[in-house]
């Protein structure tokens, strides 16, 4: 019984853990990054293999978006968002990519 008990702390805890791990990081254009959730190298996991994910870095496009425009029924419309974040990953087994 105590057992069981300890073991649902351990998984309770665990899980907290992984739904709380979500950081954001504001750019000086408005962007924002955010990272969480599960990540896993794709060219490791198709040849079983284990490894940790490292973030070298992020670009972020800071171009202007235009200025939008009024509508038929004369509502100003403002621009979506036309920049992009492109993030580079490395795995410790050295398999590099960008998403
Ligand atoms: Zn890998």
């Amino acid at each position: 019984m105590n057992k069981l008990y300890i073991l649902a702390i351990i998984l309770l805890s665990s899980f907290q853990l992984a739904s709380a791990a979500i950081t954001s990081f504001e750019f000086s254009d408005g962007n924002t990054l955010t990272l969480g959730g599960r990540k896993l190298c794709s060219w490791c996991e198709g040849q079983g293999l284990k490894s940790t994910i490292d973030i070298e870095g992020t670009t972020s496009t800071s171009a202007f978006c235009g200025y939008g425009y009024y509508n038929e029924e004369g509502y100003y419309v403002a621009p979506s968002n036309c920049n992009t974040n492109r993030t580079s990953y490395r795995c410790s087994q050295g398999h590099s990519w960008t998403e």
